[in-house]
């Protein structure tokens, strides 16, 4: 048995794409990756149609186990799709340190 690829026990919490662990990096080209430095999808930001940053691509998207969007609803009590709309509207920016939407100051 030694030697053999384990399937992880909760394979709920892999990404649904690339199969990563939370608290690892996405796979470069993972479908579900969030840009770090602005959170819209990341493959956007690497073909240059979103952030001049993102197409760097020198820091790793960091999977939580979960979407972004339903960390924020959960955080902030929201319905999931009210998050959509705030994002929109600018009241939620992406916090680049933690990887995750956070209420923009003064928006509350
Ligand atoms: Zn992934
Ligand atoms: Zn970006």
């Amino acid at each position: 048995m030694t030697g053999e690829a384990k399937v992880p026990d909760d394979i709920s919490s892999l990404c649904g794409d690339c199969a990563v662990a939370p608290g690892q990096g996405h796979d470069l080209r993972c479908d579900v990756a969030r840009c770090p430095y602005c959170g819209t999808q990341r493959y956007d930001c690497l073909e240059g149609i979103g952030c001049e940053e993102g197409r760097k691509a020198d820091r790793p998207a960091i999977w939580k186990g979960r979407w972004d969007t339903d960390i924020a609803t959960e955080r902030y009590g929201l319905a999931k799709s009210e998050i959509y709309r705030l994002i929109e509207a600018g009241l939620f920016v992406w916090d680049r340190d933690d990887q995750g939407w956070k209420l923009r100051e003064g928006a509350e």
